[in-house]
């Protein structure tokens, strides 16, 4: 594990440094999108979000990252940031000093209040609305547990709010937290170019898409159908329609259903 304190990433953000903790509550952040993430793991960003669209608006200063590493803030020498649960049983927590003086740090180096989320299997089941206010503000700090998870006070003294990715247990929390920076950053203004549009996708109008097809004409004996194929813009949107009706029906009635709901709530 090395001793540099914080690892940011893109042109904007500060460059990693390996400065004593007392002086890294100097450094500010550049006022773009902001993602901190608190981390055992620094080393893990910018992971996949430093490839494709994600990648290159980063270098482009669309956002910035800013991997805090947990472990300069743990205890004593050897750095410690977790201990044996109080009450006995098994794995180790992480400690609600340590953690809260990362999150102090944390909030330091921000231009402005962020959000704060603690990535966690009990937390609200991330959702596409959630990204899409988490890009409409100036950021988010997102703290990564390992091992049993964090100390519930330091939770509770901050008010943070836990995000899940799905119902099953991942050893960290770093997988889940690019998982949500990927959801997010994608729908900050530029990000994504003209390229591809946010709007029709899945999950973005209670929908799931229409299934998409390409070149060759005909693949292994299976031609592309044939609306497709007309350049007829009319026919084409309405098969898109009732393709991305009848997909979500059969897969998600539960989406359905919610989409059923808010139309009868629509018409007095
Ligand atoms: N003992 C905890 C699980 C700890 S898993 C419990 O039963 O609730 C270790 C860390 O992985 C957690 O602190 C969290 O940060 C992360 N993690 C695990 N599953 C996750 C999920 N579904 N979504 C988001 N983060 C998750």
């Amino acid at each position: 594990m090395s001793d540099t304190p914080s690892k940011s990433h893109g042109r904007k953000a500060i460059r990693p440094s390996l400065k004593p903790r007392a002086l890294m509550e100097d450094e500010q952040l550049a006022n773009v999108w902001t993602a901190q993430v608190i981390t055992l793991f620094p080393d893990a960003f910018p992971g996949v979000l430093g490839q494709s669209l994600t990648g290159k608006a980063l270098k482009d200063g669309l956002w910035q990252l800013d991997a805090i590493d947990l472990r300069p803030f743990g205890i004593g020498k050897h750095r410690n940031v977790d201990d044996t649960p109080a009450g006995g049983g098994a794995g180790m927590v992480l400690r609600a000093d340590v953690v809260g003086a990362a999150i102090e740090a944390a909030r330091q180096r921000a231009q402005t209040r962020l959000p704060l989320i603690y990535m966690s299997p009990r937390g609200k089941p991330f959702t596409q609305n959630m990204a899409k206010s988490l890009a409409a503000g100036p950021g988010a700090t997102l703290l990564c547990g390992r091992f049993e998870g964090v100390d519930q006070r330091v939770l509770d003294h901050y008010g943070v709010v836990e995000a899940s990715l799905g119902d099953y247990v991942l050893t960290g929390g770093e997988i889940a937290a690019q998982a949500l920076l990927d959801a997010t950053v994608r729908l900050i203004p530029g990000v994504l170019g003209n390229a591809q549009s946010t709007e029709e996708e899945s999950h973005s109008n209670g929908l799931l898409e229409h299934p998409q097809y390409t070149k060759p004409a005909d693949w292994e004996g299976h031609p592309i159908p044939e609306v497709l194929m007309s350049g007829h813009h009319g026919e084409i949107a309405k098969w898109r329609s009732k393709m991305s009706q009848e997909l979500t029906q059969a897969r998600r009635p539960d989406m359905w259903q919610a989409l059923q709901n808010a139309k009868t709530v629509d018409k007095p």
